[in-house]
């Protein structure tokens, strides 16, 4: 028997408007999304649509002007370390090292040493960066930032993982390992996770779900399945049913002049 699974988090008849004295931009319009508890869903769109705004609504780092963020059922208000945040800038702190950064929020918690040390050293095993520990992120390619920062967010079990671009800056052959890192790090350990990109092929490689949104005003405008196996690698890219599925969100994001901005070439 199929169960029904717990929804995670949601949001609800969510409109963004942005004001300012001479000008009004309505940039979300009526999102409804559920997302289940350890379900990985990526939101693809064109750039200006509001995946970024979505996003920062979702971290409670902006607020909707109207609708709700549900999180276990409850209308969730500002910020909080049960969402955990991945950025496309580099965004760890300059002067702590790799171990320092991923330690960062255990030690605002005042977790116990002991305990704090375990997780700490968990992931800077599973990034593959424990002989980097004491390396300051000017040492560090843009890739290892990256692990390093997921690493930093996953350290404080955050219910929910937020990532926006996060491999946006990197290079094609560093952005593709990053990929396979983050789906086995997610396959392994299962968590919530929203992802944002405009690399529609990066969606589907990721995620279990993909939401499609519409140029501005930016809505839903489906929600694909990706039925794909769950154990992944990258030339999986190259068969037939992931290209199916890329080739059809591409033509979502075409069709009716949705997605006539879109920076993504694939
Ligand atoms: P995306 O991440 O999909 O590129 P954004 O969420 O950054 O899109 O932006 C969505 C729309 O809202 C764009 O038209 C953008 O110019 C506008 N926008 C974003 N942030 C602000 C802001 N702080 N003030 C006014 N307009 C904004």
């Amino acid at each position: 028997m199929n169960q029904t699974p717990t929804i995670k988090i949601s949001c609800k008849n969510l409109n963004k408007i942005y004001r300012s004295k001479k000008t009004e931009i309505l940039a979300l319009q009526d999102i409804n999304i559920d997302i289940a508890d350890n379900e990985f869903i990526s939101v693809v769109g064109p750039s200006g649509c509001g995946k970024s705004t979505l996003l920062r609504i979702f971290a409670g780092l902006d607020e909707a002007t109207s609708g709700d963020i549900l999180l276990d059922n409850r209308v969730m208000t500002g910020p909080g370390s049960d969402r955990g945040m991945v950025f496309q800038a580099y965004t760890l702190f300059p002067w702590l090292t790799v171990e320092q950064n991923i330690r960062f929020g255990l030690k605002l918690k005042k977790m116990p040493k002991p305990e704090a040390d375990q997780i700490v050293e968990k992931y800077l095993s599973l990034i593959g960066l424990t002989d980097f520990r004491n390396r300051l992120p000017k040492e560090l390619s843009g890739g290892m930032k990256q692990r390093v920062a997921i690493a930093r967010a996953l350290a404080n079990k955050p219910e929910v993982l937020l990532m926006d671009e996060p491999f946006g800056a990197l290079d094609p052959d560093t952005k593709g390992n990053m990929q396979l890192q983050l789906r086995e790090l997610w396959e392994n350990e299962k968590h919530t996770v929203i992802f944002i990109t405009h690399d529609i092929e990066e969606a589907v490689f990721l995620s279990q779900r993909v939401y499609v949104m519409s140029a501005r005003p930016g809505r839903v405008i489906a929600d694909i399945p990706i039925d794909l196996p769950q154990k992944r690698g990258l030339d999986l890219k190259d068969t037939q049913e992931f290209i199916h599925i890329r080739k059809k969100i591409h033509r979502l994001l075409h069709s009716r002049d949705f997605g006539n901005n879109l920076h993504a070439t694939n």
